[in-house]
């Protein structure tokens, strides 16, 4: 039985009129049937095209119900930088979602910009995890400064490795250990499976058709869909797979280039997402001296605009096999043994937080931890810290308030 025929109140504004935008987009189904998938769009303002996207794919389930198994929320990331059309008014809402800041964020009365901005969303997020009976997906949708094509990234546990595969475009690893406070990172902390994706370019038409793809998708992704709307999803899992004109499935994060506070970084103009780069080749001016690729790769995310501390990433290709590999490896629960390599302590009884001494493990590369799911958590000196990603194991699921 699938009672859950969708009932929709798209309530977003036009992002040309000068209201904010409503905090949700749409809300549809019963949370107590089944698994939750929240969408996020615009938590970068500039970045709109999740935000259209949200709006014309709860329109199209006011005007074609389908059956759900549980609900699904689309919910605005930045109403105040969406309307004004900028990144973010005093700072980046998506490097907050840090404990100590969660705390004063959720402690004070008056805020302003992004504190507010948080505490609503904040609000809107426990409202949505204590009415969740099943598990909660979220899909968090961004778009680049600069074209290229869609691309997915996520904190690689199996669970959401899988629903990132889902989206069919092309999967970078290891962003996440770059940035600090990530909505998604929260989430994951939260027990929630979660992968963001990267729609394309902010102006580009394309874009907000590729993330309404990926809501269909997630929606299958997450278990969310019933019986019916299987068209709609095949449809835009087709038009995702296209947009990948031939890249393969899977990256990894080799370099990424910071921006040092109030630096003027100039990006050399014509550059593109997935194009590749040689080493030593020119591809920006910072502070009036130039910028070259530390190592030959594909480049991903030039920055073209002022706002953003990320100027651009080099990363590389990795072989599919090497999926199935760590896999296994994780199933295997290695984290038991792993202290008795040379050089690598546990911080925990458990092994599931350690500490890697590299002038000890020099044989052993981040991307050995990162196969048997480990995320590196911080590098202070000669010693890399690793946390074991808790989702890959037994007994996770959402994590109650604290
Ligand atoms: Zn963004």
């Amino acid at each position: 039985m699938e009672p859950n025929v969708s009932r929709v109140s798209p309530s977003g504004l036009s992002a040309q009129t000068l209201e904010l935008p409503s905090r949700v987009v749409g809300r549809v189904g019963d949370p107590s049937s089944g698994p939750t998938l929240i969408v996020f769009g615009a938590i970068h303002g500039n970045e709109p095209s999740g935000y259209e996207a949200m709006r014309s794919f709860f329109a199209s389930l006011a005007e074609n119900p389908v059956s759900l198994r549980g609900s699904v929320v689309g919910l605005v990331g930045n109403r105040q930088a969406l309307a004004a059309g900028v990144r973010f008014l005093d700072e980046d809402l998506n490097r907050m979602w840090l404990a100590e800041r969660l705390v004063h964020v959720r402690s004070s009365e008056e805020l302003t910009g992004e504190l507010e901005e948080a505490r609503e969303l904040d609000r809107e997020i426990e409202n949505i995890l204590a009415s969740a009976t099943d598990r909660v997906y979220a899909l968090d949708i961004h778009s680049t400064s600069g074209p290229g094509p869609a691309f997915s990234v996520f904190d690689d546990s199996l669970v959401n490795r899988e629903f990132a595969l889902e989206l069919e475009v092309p999967m970078v690893l290891g962003i996440e250990e770059e940035l600090e406070g990530t909505l998604l990172d929260y989430l994951y902390s939260r027990g929630v499976h979660t992968t963001g994706f990267e729609a394309g370019q902010h102006e580009d038409g394309q874009s907000i058709e590729r993330a309404k793809a990926a809501i269909w998708v997630a929606l299958r992704a997450s278990g969310v869909l019933g019986r019916s709307g299987q068209n709609e999803v095949d449809a835009a899992s087709r038009s995702l797979a296209l947009s990948r004109e031939g890249l393969p499935t899977l990256f990894e994060v080799r370099h990424r280039h910071a921006i040092p506070p109030d630096a003027d970084f100039r990006m050399h103009r014509g550059l593109v997402g997935f194009q590749r780069v040689l080493r030593g080749e020119e591809l920006a001016v910072e502070n009036e001296a130039l910028v070259r690729a530390p190592e030959a790769g594909l480049l991903l995310m030039p920055l073209y605009q002022t706002q953003g501390e990320d100027g651009f990433f080099i990363i590389r290709p990795v072989r599919t096999m090497w999926l199935g590999v760590s896999a296994h490896l994780r199933h295997w629960r290695l984290e038991r043994f792993v202290h008795l390599l040379p050089g690598v302590r546990r911080i925990d009884g458990t092994g599931l937080e350690i500490r890697v001494d590299r002038r000890v493990a020099r044989w052993l590369p981040l991307d050995f931890f990162h196969l048997l799911g480990y995320r590196r958590i911080a590098e202070v000196g000669r010693h890399l810290f690793l946390r074991r990603r808790a989702d890959d194991l037994d007994g996770h699921g959402p994590t109650p308030v604290s």
